[in-house]
């Protein structure tokens, strides 16, 4: 079956000034690198990664907000990367974002109704007006907001029920393919775990593809049908979070998940403590980009850099020909 989204060799680099003056010294910023993968109709693919790895460009990328250094982005067979203006808004109002702030997502002059219901008037204008709202009562219900919030403002709602309000946005015209970038960083703990179940309850009833973004492993692990590790603008690791989290084979990984707290003394693992600084996208390293920071680095790590190879269930980018560092993530 044919991939619904696809990506190949996806890269983005900025020229940046690193000192003032017109002759200050440049440099490039490769925010995103190289990044392939497929997504089925129906798939959640989990991006996961520390700050600044190149997630949300990757998705800004994936959805033609932005324009790519190079590389191809492709939505059921046509190319977004090279859509032109009609077919980009065709394709447009399959694909939707949700976005980490709710609060900056929304318009606070206006009512929820009006904001659920935009995407419709804009993009289904021949829909008379009491049709459109008996749509956003229905989408409204179908994220946990009372019809009696219709008329609310941004402002007199909680943080939980704004991002219901972004959700039942997206929602509104069906889309086949929805990106969630970081969808519960910003709110409550408390809050996080109603907005992930209605997310899970909404892809069962509504059948749609994502996109899933986050730093936190264990959403990620939670949403996902497959995850994908990034660093410095790089998939290092690709395969089924059961196998990607329980038995990691890059060495970025096996670092992260050992940073994950085991419930228990049974599933007790060590940390795996990474020396050097934290990923800069300025002047990447040569080779693998991971190599001054991995405790398994070899000479050849300095010079070439590791394509993203098939290892059984999963594809990881490392000279080593990792074995998997079994038992590291306790089954919980
Ligand atoms: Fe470490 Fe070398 Fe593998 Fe990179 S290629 S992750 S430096 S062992």
């Amino acid at each position: 079956m044919m991939p619904l989204v696809s990506v190949r060799d996806l890269k983005r680099h900025y020229d940046i000034r690193l000192t003032g003056g017109l002759f200050g010294r440049r440099a490039k910023l490769k925010a995103v690198d190289g990044v392939s993968f497929d997504l089925k109709m129906g798939e959640t693919l989990g991006l996961v990664g520390e700050s600044g790895c190149g997630k949300s460009t990757t998705a800004k990328l994936v959805l033609g907000l932005i324009p790519a250094t190079s590389g191809t982005v492709s939505f059921d067979g046509s190319a977004v990367t090279a859509a032109h203006d009609a077919q980009w808004r065709h394709m447009r109002r399959r694909m939707q974002m949700i976005y980490q702030d709710p609060l900056g997502a929304l318009d606070r002059r206006l009512p929820v109704s009006a904001q659920i219901g935009e995407p419709i008037a804009v993009h289904e204008p021949h829909v008379p007006a009491d049709e459109r709202e008996a749509r956003v009562g229905e989408i409204m219900t179908s994220v946990g907001l009372r019809a009696d919030q219709a008329a609310s403002y941004p402002h007199e709602l909680s943080g939980g029920q704004r991002q219901r309000v972004v959700i039942a946005r997206a929602l509104a015209l069906q889309p086949d393919f929805i990106v969630c970038d970081e969808p519960v960083s910003a709110l409550d703990v408390s809050i996080q775990a109603q907005v992930l179940n209605l997310l899970e309850d909404l892809k069962e009833r509504n059948g749609f593809t994502s996109l899933f973004i986050s730093h936190d492993l264990k959403v990620v692990r939670q949403m996902s049908d497959r995850v994908a590790v990034m660093y410095l603008g790089m998939i290092v690791e690709e395969g089924p979070p059961e196998d990607v989290f329980h038995a990691p084979m890059h060495p970025y990984t096996q670092a992260l998940v050992s940073a994950i707290p085991t419930p228990s003394r049974r599933g007790k693992r060590e940390r795996i403590v990474l020396e050097g600084d934290p990923p800069n996208p300025v002047n990447k390293p040569s080779g693998c980009p991971f190599h001054p920071r991995c405790p398994s680095a070899m000479s050849e790590c300095r010079e070439f850099q590791p394509m993203l190879a098939s290892h059984g269930s999963r594809k990881v980018a490392c000279h080593l020909r990792p074995a998997p560092s079994a038992g590291l993530i306790a089954a919980e």
